[in-house]
């Protein structure tokens, strides 16, 4: 086992573009990290510069104590699972899952005992005689999976490999990784663009932007306490309601309502200014199943598009910001449509009907603000 050091990694693809911009991190001995972000963000070459399939175009990469940044991938110890799987077609199960070790001459008996071992765990073992072409896509993955274990590496390198499977098997196998993450202990980088792996699986995730880190969290963390507007925005489905509001004398007035500020808020000493109020949708919610609290907030919405999932009814309406509409949000797709349309998440008994007011309620514990030049949390 090895833990990572990335010292101010940085990837160049020409002179304008910097797809990985001096990233620095330490991933823990045996930590499962995750790495997340929108497509284009640099995941998948952060992961090859660790793997060595991609030089860096400065910066270093440590595995353990030993600097491997211009070593070849087959002198790194790592194994690599790739979103497309990579078996050879003409192999058997069997010799694909071994390939790794018989390409390092180790003893047939030996390689025949450890794919055995590892196929096992994997419940792959009446599989061992076929073709990939006579597999689903969720045992080719486990395929994939089997080849990167049967070698013992020091460190699993993973890219998204569950985005070609269909949903049902997504979730199957996403809780058969988080089984073997748990088994095996194993320091793991896994990319992916999917929040629930990144929250289900990792112990800390990092949010990648323009090949900057955002954050580095746990999951929880990284959901409860965003720190700033992008990763708010990015983590939590539906996403987090944002929109620009006005800070008034121990309050913020959000589309006509004024949000109480806790005590010794930093948010205080912004009177007159606007700031970036997020809510997340899971945090408005109807008076009823709120008890009778009375430091909230009470927003009167015009429900005007109910989706009823069965397990929760979502309603989205229009919020009208109370601020000057000038706040930089990044100008990403994500912020600028969350910030126009507000969601909220109700309990599936709410009777909700569009066009009918409904009162819901804000918490002023639930509510994030952000800064609207920086978008950094407040
Ligand atoms: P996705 O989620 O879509 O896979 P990603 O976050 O993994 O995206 P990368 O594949 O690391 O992103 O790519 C980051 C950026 O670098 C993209 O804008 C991509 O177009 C660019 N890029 C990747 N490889 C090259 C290359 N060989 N030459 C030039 N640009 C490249």
């Amino acid at each position: 086992m090895a833990a990572i050091t990335l010292e101010k990694l940085t990837k160049r693809f020409g002179p304008d573009t910097c797809v990985v911009d001096e990233v620095t991190l330490q991933i823990e001995d045996g930590e499962f990290l995750v790495l997340v972000g929108p497509s284009g963000c640099g995941k998948t070459t952060l992961l090859r510069m660790i793997a060595g399939l991609e030089a860096p175009s400065s910066g270093d990469v440590f595995i353990g104590d030993r600097r491997v940044t211009k070593m070849p991938p087959g002198k790194r110890d790592v194994a690599m699972v790739f979103q497309d799987y990579a078996l050879f077609p003409q192999m058997s199960v069997r010799r694909n899952m071994g390939f790794g070790l018989t390409l390092r001459k180790t003893p047939k008996a030996d390689v025949a005992r450890r794919v055995d071992e590892v196929a096992d765990v994997l419940e792959l073992s009446p599989l061992l005689e076929r073709k990939p072409s006579e597999l689903s896509g969720g045992q080719r993955q486990r395929v994939a999976m089997g080849r990167a274990m049967v070698r013992e590496p020091e460190v699993f390198l993973m890219d998204e490999p569950l985005s070609n499977l269909d949903a049902k098997l997504r979730v199957q196998m996403r809780a058969e990784l988080a089984s073997l993450r748990q088994r095996l202990k194993r320091t793991t980088v896994y990319v992916t663009h999917d929040q629930v792996e990144a929250m289900t699986l990792g112990d800390r995730v990092v949010v990648l932007r323009d090949g900057l880190i955002q954050q580095v969290d746990t999951p929880q963390r990284m959901f409860r306490r965003p720190a700033n507007v992008f990763v708010a925005a990015f983590m939590g489905s539906p996403a987090m309601n944002l929109a620009e509001a006005v800070v008034l004398d121990g309050g913020v007035s959000l589309a006509g309502v004024e949000i109480p500020l806790a005590q010794g808020s930093a948010v205080r000493a912004l009177e007159g200014r606007n700031v970036i109020v997020g809510i997340r949708p899971t945090d408005l919610r109807t008076a009823s199943s709120n008890g009778s609290r009375s430091d909230c907030a009470v927003l009167r919405i015009m429900p005007e598009v109910i989706e009823d999932l069965g397990s929760e009814i979502h309603v989205r309406f229009a919020a009208r910001a109370d601020a000057v509409d000038g706040a930089d949000l990044g100008g990403d797709d994500l912020t600028e449509r969350a910030r126009r349309q507000f969601t909220a998440c109700l309990d599936p008994n709410t009777r909700v009907t569009t066009g009918t007011p409904l009162d819901l309620l804000i918490a002023p514990g639930d509510v994030h603000y952000f800064d609207p030049e920086s978008g950094e949390r407040i």
